[in-house]
């Protein structure tokens, strides 16, 4: 890819992320950065979880819920086709 057409998407995101904060309603292009937790899974239970944490009692997570390879790739194909830069893989906690 060329540098005019890098340069020209990375201003082209920007104007848009103007239009949209003022806006305020609708956000014309999609995420910069994204983090993705793929499983509840943990054998842990660290106080300071957000989610698995003892202190939580009925509101901590049971489950260990995984999500789909295909539900995954399916998610990156379309925050690709938005344009998102960044995206972290974690856990649930
Ligand atoms: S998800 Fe992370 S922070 Fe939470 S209990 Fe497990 S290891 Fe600890």
């Amino acid at each position: 890819m060329s540098r005019f057409s890098n340069r020209y998407k990375k201003i082209r995101r920007t104007v848009l992320e103007i239009i949209g904060a003022f806006d305020g309603v609708f956000a014309y292009k999609g995420p910069r950065c994204v983090q993705i937790d793929l499983t509840n899974a943990c054998n842990n239970n660290c106080i300071g979880c957000w989610c698995n944490s003892p202190l939580l009692d009925d509101y901590k997570q049971t489950s260990d819920a995984t999500l789909p390879t295909d539900m995954v790739l399916s998610l990156l194909n379309e925050l690709k086709n938005m344009g998102t830069e960044e995206i972290y893989f974690a856990g649930g906690g």
